[in-house]
């Protein structure tokens, strides 16, 4: 008789063995089971009945909660002299660090860095997912995680630059410069924001780039000139305003990141955000977003101008966008704004995921397109995997104008996928070079790429499944996932009880 060993023990270690406790217990009821597996297999070996557990698993922690990773909250990620960050969103969407060694091999973590007041919000219906962490390392080594918000909370008082919901932007610091087992929370940043996106520039300031509130809220930045321990007080770039002609209010969803020099480029697209009774098809409140905007930021003459080097009034509302910053229009498509880049002749790339409006009130599943600025044009859009429909999600790097690489979260039937796709025609095609993980009846929730990151440790992944808000969490480069011990990756899982939303 066949037998798949290796999926007959996956089925078992995913199953069954979902805590040390659940593994004593096995054995102790069912020693020949795990004797015959111990036999069969040359990829784990288990111990168990010993007390010791030394399976590999491809995954290095299991307790990612909920929409643990997203490519907005940028980076999740940072390669730094050896060694690798990774954070994710945990139980009670608290942040959780972890390290890899790339010269040992050896795992470090994870460690809870902060508090989330999202997790311990009375009434709480569901996870809310804000509470996905950023990353950055500032020039005395310190590690600076922020966390927690979604538009800060009723007790919070007035948000002077939008609306509310919930939580609070949070900051934690690291004890000691690159240590990450120990952790201060830091009163130093607006509670009011979400989607942080953290830049250190050159000369080591720092700008936190995130949405001042809930949808109707201007985005904003705060800086520091002490590595992160002070911030200035909030600035606004995008505004949100309500419209005239229509019963909703303009909003945005921006990525800002480092471009050359002193500049910050921003990629948004626009959140036509309705009043609940007032949209069209009556689905009330819908995440419906449109386009493609592109702007430049020079930190050191505090000028913004769109990819014309023309100025822009600041903070930059609709009206201004469409005639100033619009990169690609998407019509009746509705999108998610992706990651933007600069390839070598300083020239933006843009990606940003798009669908037909299929009814739900996310509209419908959308693709990942690549367009850029050759200079006097942008590009027509061009979906990155070659499909004409479908759900994917991605970041990239671009060595050139013409070399382009994504990595893609994508589904191949009930399969998700992790692969590397590359273009050397500018991305007027993209061409699939190889797959990075696969797993069977899931879908996966992707990082944006490492910052600065090594080829063993691209970006982080989440497994997520129907069945169960707990998910594994991988960090996955150009040879698949750095695994470790089961042991190692076993950990206390959330624990949330909800409050039905039917009374
Ligand atoms: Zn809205």
């Amino acid at each position: 008789m066949l037998i798949n060993v290796q999926g007959l023990l996956n089925l078992i270690l995913n199953r069954t063995l979902l805590n040390m406790s659940g593994i004593k217990k096995l054995c102790q009821s069912n020693k020949k089971i795990i004797t015959i597996i111990t036999s069969l297999t040359l990829l784990y070996t288990i111990s168990a009945c010993t007390g010791i557990q030394t399976a590999n698993v491809d995954y290095f922690a299991d307790n990612g909660t909920g929409n643990s990773l997203a490519i907005v909250q940028n980076p999740a990620g940072i390669y730094h002299k050896g060694i690798t960050y990774v954070s994710y969103q945990g139980p009670f969407e608290d942040p959780y660090i972890a390290s890899y060694n790339h010269k040992t091999g050896e795992w470090l973590g994870p460690f809870r860095a902060g508090t989330s007041e999202l997790g311990r919000r009375e009434g709480r219906t569901k996870f809310d997912n804000h509470g996905k962490p950023t990353l950055l390392i500032d020039d005395e080594g310190y590690i600076h995680v922020y966390y927690g918000g979604h538009g800060g909370d009723k007790h919070h008082g007035t948000n002077t630059l939008g609306n509310i919901h919930h939580g609070a932007n949070k900051n934690s610091i690291s004890k000691r410069p690159l240590d990450i087992t120990e952790w201060d929370e830091v009163d130093n940043i607006s509670v009011f924001g979400t989607y942080n996106q953290a830049i250190k520039m050159d000369n080591g300031d720092i700008y936190l780039f995130y949405r001042h509130g809930a949808h109707r809220s201007d985005w904003v930045y705060q800086k520091s000139t002490d590595n992160g321990r002070t911030y200035d007080a909030p600035v606004s770039f995008l505004k949100h305003k309500r419209r005239t002609d229509l019963d909703a209010v303009d909003s945005w969803y921006a990525w800002a990141v480092k471009g050359e020099g002193n500049n910050i480029i921003v990629g948004f697209d626009y959140h036509l955000c309705w009043d609940g009774r007032a949209e069209p098809s009556g689905r009330g409140h819908t995440t419906e977003r449109h386009d493609a905007h592109f702007m430049s930021f020079n930190t050191q003459t505090g000028e913004w101008t769109n990819v014309q080097g023309d100025l822009l009034n600041m903070p930059l509302n609709r009206e201004e966008a469409e005639q100033k910053t619009l990169a690609a229009s998407t019509g009746d498509m509705w999108t998610f704004n992706g990651s933007v880049k600069l390839d070598s002749e300083g020239h933006p790339h843009i990606a940003t995921n798009y669908g037909v409006d299929l009814g739900k009130k996310t509209g419908g599943p959308k693709l990942t397109h690549h367009l850029r600025w050759n200079g006097s044009d942008w590009s027509q859009p061009t979906t990155v995997n070659g499909k004409i429909s479908g759900e994917s999600r991605g970041d990239f790097t671009v060595s050139s104008s013409s070399n382009i690489e994504f990595i893609l979260s994508d589904n191949d039937g009930t399969d998700a996928t992790i692969t590397r796709w590359v273009s050397d025609n500018g991305g007027k095609s993209f061409s699939k070079k190889d797959e990075l993980l696969r797993r069977p009846s899931s879908t996966f929730a992707v990082s944006s790429l490492i910052e600065n990151s090594h080829p063993d440790a691209r970006l982080i992944v989440a497994e997520r499944s129907r069945l169960t808000p707990h998910r594994k969490i991988y960090l996955v480069g150009d040879n698949g996932p750095l695994g470790r011990l089961l042991q190692d990756a076993t950990l206390e899982k959330d624990s949330s009880v909800f409050v039905s939303k039917i009374k």
